[in-house]
Parts: structure tokens; C-alpha cells; sequence
């Protein structure tokens, strides 16, 4: 078996992992890289494998930088099937076409900036048709059946916890008159989340990818976060003041109304309404109320006791995809909370909710996600005195609020604690998507205090055999 790290090697983005058993390829993951415009364009554009070679591909996630190249793959030549769970196919149908309109939008932009240099214009990496065409190929699996998908190669899908549909990959591998468990841990969840299942455990593999984003940190407990954020808004609300939240469409968004719903059936919210202003939020929130086989015992309890059997809505929460009624919370005079994206402030609704609140102290911009060096996300939480919001300079006069407790990586403790789980050590162990100093500080922790034998942090594009 060898194994070519094309992408998330290194770094969080872009995963891709090239898989040659029996002479076959086995494509895990094929994320879109996402950094600055011209040179994600390009690696992005450019598959580092012929595309044609791919029998299969495996998808552990739906979140665009595992699945958003797929489209790409399937217009240069690849036409076998999509392995995923339910939940991800499902996902994979809004995000897709989310994101073949974004490239689409993009590359608008660009070629109007290329006219005027006089330079020929660039193609989309993948049109919404294109991802449209894509999602043909797309197989849905339930979780924890088995199944032969090429010769030699058996795969199951295990629980990871980490987004609704979300799956750690186990293929049972034959090669010659050798079996052996190569298990993928995806992106891992956080044990004691709310709405989904902890991550499972596979129980045994000879050769192990896990993730390391958070390799190095720990996360504050996600109840302390629950619990501020009844308390900001709250205290929003008596300045009279709007909460804006930037959060990403998919996963932070219905967890975030999840809480919300919580707060508001404990009589913790106060009487303002709740807008949650973002089509593919819409759509993808339609996809989680139809997958409650995903959701934990403590989710479909409150599910069952839930007055409008609904905890992804309650009766002061309103969902928005139309521009003009999106536009029109901007008239809207006394406290509320708007949800938004995108997460980091870069495009999307939320920059015309942020130009609007910025420069009023009795605002808070409440942040719930990592922010990107360079965003205008990460402006806000450095709180810089003036922040520049299409192309115009803002005081920021409004509170900034950030909670790091939502999370849905493991983090180092988590993260050892699954590795410590195996009935053996896996025989080798690849650390892939990380930032390099949290893959490195994992590694110490997997060989110096697991005593593990081989723990490798592939650089990108390296091969192993194993
Ligand atoms: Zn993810
Ligand atoms: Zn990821």
C-alpha cells in the first residue's frame, strides 16, 4: 500500500490523500485549498494525480475542505463513486452548488480586473452545473455496515462527531495475502457536544491518519460559552443593542440556534427576535432536521419534549434567503440577534449587518469561531480602533465579545484519549491536517507519553509506503 499526501499535510486545508492498493486508486478526500486568491485558484485547478486513475473516492465530511474539489474531479475525467454517509451526501447537494456559485461570482470579479489589464480572462474552477454533475456520483452509506469497493478494500464508516454526517473512515485492506486496518479519523469531534454523538472508536488499525488542528491547544468547556452567550445577549439587549454574530453557514450556525432554542425554552432569552440571515444556512439547516439519526439521546429527547418539535427553530427565530429581507434588518430599530455569514467577515451578508453596527456602543459583535490571520475577522477580535468594510473606514465603537468554547475538534486531551483507546498501538501513525507547530507537539505527546513507534508528519506530496 502507499499513500501520497497531496493536500491537508502540513496545514488544515485542501485535504487529499492518494491511496494505491492492489494497484488501484483510492482517492481520501478531495477538498478545495483555500488561502489567497491567485494561488489557491491555481493548486486548486490543477489535480496533482490524473484524475482518470481514480476508481473511488471516500469522503469522511462535507465541509468544503474535504469535498469542495470534488466537482473538479469529476469534470477531468473521474466518473467512479462518491463514498459518504446520508447526512454528507445530503449536505454535499447545498454545499456544492454553494460553492460552484461562489467560484463562478469569483472568477467574475477577476476577469473584470484582467479586462482592464488587458489580460485574457480565467475559467471557473467548477461552474454550479458542474457541481450539479458531480453529485451523480455520489453514494450515500448508513453508518457501521460494511462494504467490498474494490477488490481488497472493504470500508465502514464509523461515527466522528465532529459535524452533522461527519464519519471516521476504516478500510480492511488485502494485499498480498496481508489484511490490515488503515483507519482515517477525519476531522475528530469533541466528546459531550451538543447535538451529536461522541466519536467512536474503531478498536483497531495497523495504520492510523488523524488529524491534529488543535495537536497542541485545549478548548474552554463548551458550557461556559453556552452560558456566556445567553449572558451577552442579554446584556445586549437591556443597552438595547444588536448582537451580530458571524458563523459559518454550515455546523456553527445550527449549533449556535440549537443553544439558542435551549435558552429560549429555559425563558433565559430575552423577548427579541432571533434572524438567522444566510440562504445556504437555510438550505443546510433543512438538511439537519432530516437526519435525526445523526443527533445524540440528550438532542432527540429535547427533540421529543420540544413544544414545536423542532430544535433547530422557535417561535422568535426567523430564517432569511431573500436580499430584500435581508436588507430590510437593517431598518430594524430595536435589539435583536442576526446570525450571518460568512464566519470570518471576509463576504457574505454579514459585511453589510457589520458596517451597520460598528461604530454604536451599544452594539457587540459577538465572535464564535477561529478567525484567520488578515480577515476582517480577526480585526474585530484584535478590536483595532478602525476597520476598513468595503473599501470604508469604520470606528469600532461596538463591544466585541469572543468565545472560543464551540469548537468541533478535538483538542490535544481529546485527541490522546482516542489514540490512548486502541486495544494495540497502530504500527504507524500519519498526522495530517495541522498547522505544522500543532502536528509536531502532537507527535511528542504520541511518542513520548503513548509510547508510540511511528509517528510521522508527512510533508506535502510525500508518499509512503507501508
Ligand atoms: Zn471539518
Ligand atoms: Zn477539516
Amino acid at each position: 500500500m502507499q499513500i501520497t499526501f497531496h493536500g491537508a499535510a502540513g496545514t488544515v486545508t485542501g485535504s487529499q490523500y492518494l491511496v494505491a492498493i492492489n494497484g488501484r486508486r483510492l482517492l481520501l478526500e478531495c477538498g478545495l485549498y483555500q488561502g489567497k486568491r491567485d494561488e489557491a485558484r491555481e493548486r486548486n485547478r490543477h489535480l496533482p494525480f490524473p484524475a482518470r486513475e481514480v476508481e473511488a473516492v471516500v469522503l469522511s465530511h462535507a465541509h468544503i475542505d474535504h469535498s469542495g474539489n470534488l466537482p473538479n474531479l469529476v469534470k477531468s475525467g473521474f466518473d467512479g463513486p462518491i463514498y459518504c454517509t446520508r447526512a454528507t451526501a445530503d449536505l454535499l447537494g447545498a454545499m456544492l452548488l454553494d460553492s460552484g456559485r461562489l467560484q463562478e461570482r469569483d472568477v467574475d470579479y477577476v476577469n473584470k480586473k484582467r479586462r482592464q489589464r488587458g489580460e485574457p480572462p480565467v475559467e471557473p474552477i467548477y461552474t454550479e452545473a458542474e457541481a450539479t454533475r458531480a453529485l451523480r456520483q455520489v453514494v450515500g452509506l448508513p453508518y457501521d455496515r460494511s462494504l467490498p469497493i474494490l477488490p481488497g478494500v472493504t470500508l465502514t464508516l464509523l461515527d466522528a462527531g465532529h459535524m452533522l454526517g461527519s464519519a471516521i473512515v476504516l478500510l480492511e485492506v488485502e494485499e498480498d495475502g496481508r489484511r490490515r486496518r488503515l483507519v482515517f479519523s477525519g476531522d475528530l469531534g469533541r466528546p459531550g457536544m451538543p447535538l451529536l454523538r461522541d466519536p467512536a472508536h474503531p478498536g483497531r488499525a495497523d495504520i492510523l491518519l488523524l488529524e491534529g488542528t488543535y495537536g497542541d491547544r485545549r478548548h474552554p468547556p463548551l458550557e461556559d460559552s453556552a452560558a456566556a452567550l445567553g449572558e451577552v445577549i442579554r446584556a445586549t439587549a437591556r443597552r438595547g443593542g444588536k448582537v451580530i454574530i458571524p458563523a459559518f453557514a454550515v455546523e456553527r450556525t445550527q449549533l449556535l440556534v440549537l443553544l439558542l432554542n435551549r435558552l429560549y425554552h429555559q425563558g433565559n432569552l430575552p423577548e427579541i427576535p432571533v434572524f438567522v440571515d444566510s440562504p445556504l444556512a437555510v438550505d443546510v439547516t433543512q438538511v439537519f432536521r432530516s437526519h435525526p439519526e445523526c443527533f445524540d439521546e440528550a438532542t432527540l429527547a429535547e427533540l421529543r419534549q420540544d413544544p414545536d418539535r423542532d430544535v433547530f427553530g422557535f417561535r422568535r427565530l426567523t430564517y432569511i434567503r431573500e436580499v430584500e429581507k435581508s436588507k430590510a434588518l437593517n431598518l430594524l430599530a430595536g435589539p435583536c440577534v442576526i446570525l450571518s455569514a460568512s464566519g470570518m467577515c471576509e463576504a457574505g451578508r454579514i459585511q453589510h449587518h457589520l458596517k451597520n453596527a460598528v461604530e454604536d456602543h451599544r452594539h457587540t459583535i459577538l465572535i464564535v469561531g477561529w478567525q484567520a490571520p488578515n480577515t476582517l475577522g480577526r480585526r474585530l477580535v484584535e478590536k483595532q480602533p478602525v476597520v476598513r468594510i468595503f473599501g470604508e473606514e469604520y470606528r469600532l465603537r461596538a463591544q466585541v465579545v469572543t468565545l472560543n468554547g464551540f469548537s468541533g475538534h478535538a483538542d490535544r486531551e481529546d485527541l490522546l484519549g482516542w489514540v490512548r483507546a486502541f486495544h494495540t498501538p497502530p504500527e504507524q501513525v500519519f498526522l495530517v491536517h495541522g498547522e505544522p507547530q500543532a502536528l509536531d507537539g502532537l507527535a511528542t505527546a504520541l511518542t513520548g507519553e503513548l509510547g508510540l513507534p511511528r509517528v510521522l508528519v508527512p510533508a506535502p506530496h510525500q508518499t509512503a509506503a507501508c
